[in-house]
């Protein structure tokens, strides 16, 4: 019997329907596997929280997280209170404070889905998305100077270490490797950022000749999203900045179908801390309490984790067992036009999971 132990932040919004959901298929998976266990512990941080702490998650809060195995996590967003403040409060704190350097997302078109894109088979579009999660353009530095005056002005500074971009790439090269078409598109702007995007492009070429299997090419930003759109097929693994990955994989998601399907990891490939997975879509509080939640990208989610914890077989009953579901038009959630329930997609789910082994 395999015990692990996991940490669920549900967070905002509709984060707090979907993680219970996440949970739910978790103890299914478990008990109709027989040899694998969860031990779970729930953290009620995230907007709540910040209103009777002033902080969106305890100051050793990492400690707690740092002896799990993996983490399920929700969205952190609350309407009355500053976006920055709950990102950088939550999430991007786990993911930088636990090294979470990689972050995947796999966009695939699953069964019974119908996607935007009125000439692409599903087989035309299964992609892995790989950004990079702990600096950037994202790294926070910068500042303001005389607000409120004419001359106000302001930076953001993307910083770019040599370290971080390769550790990236040859992650980057490593999933594309381990990947049937062996393939790896380099996302880049060294065109007009002349500085770390070159640089960028001077490490995908050395960090390359370690891989000599796999097939590269390198494709400006703007150019990807075109590609995307129009040559589908041509693109499998994906690596990109912070800021280009964050766009890039948005774009991916509703090119599948729906932001509520797809899934990521925060991933440390070394292992020295838990990763954390979570649905990318965020607290969409137009829906929240409504039981209208779509848990699939949760159950995705989920998926990830239990490849990451080396689950490979319960993580192929969970992958079937959501797409059993997705072919199945009456089971589909309002966000793909249907009238199912947060509650009814996670009872298929489970059922499925409780009728094949
Ligand atoms: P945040 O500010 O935390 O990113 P948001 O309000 O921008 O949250 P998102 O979650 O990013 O909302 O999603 C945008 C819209 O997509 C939502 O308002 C919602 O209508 C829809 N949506 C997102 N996720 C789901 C889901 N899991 N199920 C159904 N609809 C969803
Ligand atoms: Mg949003």
């Amino acid at each position: 019997m395999k015990t692990y132990k996991i940490a669920t932040i549900p967070g905002d919004g509709i984060g707090k329907e979907v993680v219970p959901a996440g949970r739910i298929v978790m103890e299914a998976v478990a008990s109709s596997q027989g040899d694998l266990r969860f031990e779970f512990e729930n953290f009620d941080w995230g907007g709540d929280y910040y209103r009777q702490h002033g902080v969106m998650m305890p100051e050793d809060g990492l400690d707690a997280l740092r002896g799990k195995d993996a983490i399920l996590f929700g969205s952190a967003g609350d309407a009355n209170i500053p976006d920055h403040i709950t990102l950088w409060g939550l999430r991007l704190k786990i993911c930088q404070g636990l090294d979470q350097y990689a972050n995947v997302r796999p966009t695939r078109i699953l069964p019974g889905i119908d996607g935007p894109l009125k000439r692409c088979a599903p087989e035309d579009l299964d992609w892995v998305i790989v950004r990079e999660n702990s600096e950037g353009e994202y790294s926070g530095v910068g500042g303001r100077v005389h607000q409120g005056h004419p001359i106000e002005a302001a930076t953001d500074v993307s910083i770019m270490t040599r370290v971080g971009v390769e550790r990236i790439l040859r992650f980057a090269f490593r999933l594309a490797q381990s990947r049937p078409r062996k393939q790896l598109t380099v996302i880049t702007k060294s065109n007009a950022q002349r500085h770390a995007m070159v640089m960028w492009d001077e490490v995908a070429a050395q960090v390359a000749r370690e891989f000599p299997d796999v097939a590269w090419d390198k494709e400006l930003v703007d150019a990807a999203t075109a590609r995307m759109v129009n040559r589908p097929r041509t693109l499998d693994t994906i690596v990109a900045t912070n800021l280009h990955a964050d766009i890039l994989s948005d774009l991916a998601a509703a090119l599948a179908g729906s932001l509520g399907i797809a899934p990521t990891g925060n991933i440390d490939p070394e292992r020295r801390y838990p990763s954390m997975f979570e649905p990318i879509h965020g607290s969409a509080f137009d829906i929240m309490g409504k039981g209208w939640a779509n848990p699939v990208g949760t159950f995705w989610s989920v998926v990830m984790l239990l490849e990451h914890l080396g689950e490979a077989a319960a993580a192929r009953r969970v992958m079937a067992a959501i797409e059993a579901v997705t072919a199945d038009p009456a089971l589909h959630t309002r966000d793909l036009g249907g009238q199912a329930g947060t509650d009814d997609v996670t009872r298929a789910v489970c059922a499925h999971l409780a009728r094949h082994d």
